[in-house]
This record gives structure tokens, C-alpha cells and sequence, in this order.
């Protein structure tokens, strides 16, 4: 079976095909925020060209889905998804059964079923997307994605760090994502994230907001291990070792839940891992 995953993130997209299991074609290009969703399309439609005979395809979108419906509900860092039935589309377009989550989700369902200790190793499991945003996306002890009541589980981009801080992109102040996200590191202090990560100053002070984020992973869930992916998580151990510290001081001490956090096995590709796990479950 040739399964296409489609990966739409706030700093670039990628595409994979999938045959029996094994990747043989990637592509990626840079997201260029002030196109929009017809741009994007357009360049999906043009890669996809000369790739023949796919049989189904899963969708990664960087930003929340309603899963129910397959609709894009929006997006904060690229205009023209909201109430986009992006899945419908693509379905139409490719004449295959086709299915969407959010990115964060399904960049934790390619980690848990696809990653070094996959096919359900180390459950449950926490993903957070460290990128242009961030999401997080649980996958329970059974293996199953955690959406919630609404499929708006796992947003913790938007928990409150700082209570008096700036304003986030959602309207609220101080938020996880307005604290520690890309798009905010280079509009704050004007360097890219891969300058900032070789300052230890600067990551000592950051992985604070972080933590503070995590332990409210930790304290309501007690995964069995906390995975971060996204372009931040490629800071490795200059980013994961001060975390872990910290994580640690934070936690309640008397809580016995282990803290292990680790960078994403897969990489770039947890989300299109993931995708090919979406859509192999399509029934
Ligand atoms: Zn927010």
C-alpha cells in the first residue's frame, strides 16, 4: 500500500510517500506565511504531479483541527485555513480515503507507534511541538490519540507561564507558546532560535517558562515520557539537560511521577510517521 502524509507547519511543509512502510520520496519547502492557504494547495497540487499511485493519505495541520468534522478550525500563523475541510479536499483532489489531526497529535503518533521504542514502547506519551508554535498531543496506555470532548485536548501552547506577561497571538497574556515558541524567540530578541540555543544564559532563563509548562504535563498526566519535537527540540542536549534539571526542581516533590523527557527519535519526521499511522488506521 502507498500511503502519501502531508505535514503543514507555520515554518515549512513537507510531503512523504510511504510504500509497504518505507519512506521513498520526501519533499520540503519553506512556508511562506503571507500566501496563504491557496498558495500552499498550489504547491502541494505541484509536487504532487508526478508522485502516482497513492492508495491513501494522512494530514499533519499546525494549528487545532476539529477532528470530528475534519476541518482545519484555524490558524494563527497562516492565513485562510479557518473552517477549511482540508481533508475533504485533498480527498477529492487525489480520489483517496484521506484523514487529518492536528500536527502536535499526529507528531505523537508517529513517535509512539514509529519512533526507536514504537508500537506503543513507552506509554503514555507526551508530544510537544517546539516550533513556530507549540501543541502537545497524548497517546493513551492503549495507543490511542487523547482528543478530548471537542478535539481540543492538548493545547499546551496556550497554558499560562506569565500570568503578567505579553500578549499572545490567542489574546491571553504569557502563554506557553507567547513564552517559548520561534516565532516569538526571533520577534523578542531578533536572533533565530538555532543562535539563541548556543547561549547557555539564555537557555537557563528559558527552559524555566518551559518547565512550567511541562509540569502541568507532568502533575495532570504522568506520561511515561515527555518527547519534544519541532525545530527547538534539535537543540538536543543544550536544550534537554538544563530541562531536566529544572523540570525537575519544579515538579512537587513529593509526586513519584518520572520526569523523562527526550527529543523526538524521529526528528523532521515525526509528523509524516505519524501521518503514515493515521491513515494506515483509516478503516
Ligand atoms: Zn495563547
Amino acid at each position: 500500500m502507498s500511503i502519501l502524509a502531508i505535514d503543514i507547519g507555520g515554518t515549512k511543509f513537507n510531503l512523504a510517500l510511504f510504500e509497504d512502510g518505507r519512506m521513498t520520496r520526501r519533499e520540503s519547502r519553506p512556508t511562506d506565511r503571507e500566501q496563504g492557504r491557496e498558495w500552499m494547495l498550489g504547491q502541494i497540487e505541484g509536487i504532487l504531479a508526478d508522485w502516482k499511485g497513492i492508495d491513501r493519505c494522512g494530514i499533519g495541520f499546525g494549528g487545532p483541527v476539529d477532528f470530528a468534522r475534519q476541518r482545519v478550525a484555524l490558524s494563527t500563523h497562516v492565513g485562510g485555513w479557518q473552517e477549511f475541510p482540508l481533508s475533504h479536499y485533498v480527498q477529492d483532489r487525489l480520489g483517496v480515503p484521506t484523514i487529518m489531526d492536528n500536527d502536535a497529535n499526529v507528531g505523537a503518533l508517529g513517535e509512539a507507534v514509529h519512533g526507536a521504542n514504537g508500537a506503543g514502547g513507552v506509554l503514555p506519551l507526551f508530544y510537544i511541538t517546539l516550533s513556530t508554535g507549540i501543541g502537545g498531543g497524548l497517546i493513551l496506555a492503549d495507543g490511542s490519540v487523547y482528543r478530548g470532548a471537542d478535539s481540543w485536548a492538548g493545547e499546551i501552547g496556550h497554558l499560562t507561564v506569565q500570568p503578567d506577561g505579553p500578549e499572545c497571538l490567542c489574546g491571553a497574556r504569557g502563554c506557553l507558546e507567547r513564552m517559548c515558541s520561534g516565532l516569538w524567540l526571533e520577534r523578542d530578541y531578533g536572533r533565530s532560535a538555532r543562535e539563541l540555543f548556543e547561549d547557555a544564559g539564555f537557555v537557563e532563563r528559558y527552559v524555566v517558562d518551559l518547565a512550567l509548562g511541562l509540569k502541568a504535563a507532568v502533575m495532570l498526566l504522568n506520561p511515561a515520557r515527555i518527547v519534544i519535537g519541532g525545530g527547538i527540540g534539535k537543540a538536543g542536549d543544550a536544550l534537554l539537560v538544563p530541562l531536566r534539571a529544572e523540570l525537575r526542581r519544579q515538579v512537587t516533590g513529593w509526586s513519584g511521577a518520572r520526569v523523562e523527557v527526550v527529543t523526538a527519535q524521529l526528528g523532521d519526521d515525526s509528523v509524516l510517521w505519524g501521518g503514515l499511522a493515521l491513515a494506515e488506521a483509516i478503516s
